[in-house]
């Protein structure tokens, strides 16, 4: 009897956390400089509107007990067929006129990871950076194995002229033309970068993190960003936080920027805010360069911070849905 009254107690307890526990999710577009005025009020308008899709299709997942994986996923999906984002259709171009993509994807629960570096025929690169976690014993393909591994697994593939749109080709006829006044050695950034990514904390507690790129407009042959390195563009932990980053992806992966952050938060007992800030406006601000992150905290606290002029972002929790891109929104 004692024993049964025991186990009714804790069951009890055990929901009325469940019913507590926060869910969220928290995305971006990219950052860069993105000062008002730069926009018609109706692209404008397009970023908020394609940001809240985003952010409405992730939360559904999470609101009807889904995974925190399956609601990064989804919002990434929106966001890389949105050729108004530099990720899948709307990709930059390489210095030869083509689109490779990287994207990566981590499980906060199991620490698994999957990331794809290079692809130029799969139209959702984080559909398979996924499948490469679950369906593979790897953690990352590139190139032409990336592309097969989507082969095999029936991951949608389509022509490279999908991911053509002129936008992105004035961009790179006129980072060719600029490169002649260019010091050696600097890389063209379109200073708005543009990468999409989501992180998510469903009800069961797990977090998830994701990031999709077309990489640096004008990047050179075979180069690879942050966005696929798990530690540097993407991280996930349920004993810290996820992270989602964009910027100048040379030095995210030296500041290996989305791991310190969770390990900020876990070893040095830093609050995600905190944890963020010290990333972005000392350490990334102090190397000169230029992004922004996303995090998500195993409680549901986020940051959002960057230190570029604006970068699109967006929240959704269960008392708050905000998106912005602008530095002087809140
Ligand atoms: N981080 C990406 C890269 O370096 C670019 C971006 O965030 O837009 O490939």
């Amino acid at each position: 009897m004692k024993f049964i009254l025991l186990l009714f107690v804790t069951l009890a307890t055990a929901s009325v956390a469940a019913a507590e526990r926060p869910i969220a999710i928290v995305i971006h577009g990219g950052a860069g400089a993105l000062e008002r005025g730069r926009y018609s009020a109706e692209e404008e308008a397009a970023f908020r509107d394609k940001l809240t899709e985003a952010l409405d299709a992730g939360y559904a997942v999470l609101d009807e007990g889904g995974a925190a994986l399956d609601a990064v996923e989804a919002a990434i999906v929106i966001l890389e067929d949105a050729p108004m984002f530099n990720a899948g259709k709307g990709a930059v171009f390489t210095r030869e006129g083509k689109n490779e993509l990287d994207a990566s994807v981590m499980d906060g629960a199991t620490k698994n990871a999957g990331a794809v570096a290079g692809v130029t025929t799969v139209k959702n690169p984080i559909k398979l950076a996924r499948a490469v976690m679950e369906d593979s014993r790897h953690v990352m393909f590139a190139r032409e194995g990336a592309e097969a591994f989507a082969e095999e697994q029936g991951i949608e593939r389509v022509d490279p002229d999908y991911f053509y749109t002129e936008k992105r080709w004035d961009a790179l006829q006129k980072a060719i033309a600029k490169d002649k006044s260019q010091q050696k050695g600097e890389l063209s950034i379109d200073r708005k970068f543009g990468t999409v990514g989501a992180v998510a904390l469903d009800a069961a507690g797990n977090l998830a993190a994701g990031t999709s790129t077309g990489g640096m407009t004008m990047k050179q042959w075979g180069r690879v960003g942050d966005s696929p390195i798990i530690g540097a563009g993407t991280y996930a932990d349920n004993a810290s936080c996820a992270v989602s980053a964009t910027g100048h992806g040379e030095f995210f992966i030296r500041l290996t920027l989305a791991r310190d952050i969770c390990a900020q938060v876990e070893y040095g007992e830093r609050s995600v805010e905190d944890a963020t800030r010290d990333m972005i406006h000392n350490r990334l601000t102090g190397m000169n360069a230029e992004g922004g992150v996303i995090v998500l905290g195993k409680d549901g606290d986020y940051a959002m911070a960057f230190n570029s002029a604006g970068m699109f972002r967006g929240v959704k929790t269960a008392v708050e849905t905000r998106v912005g891109i602008y530095g002087t929104e809140p």
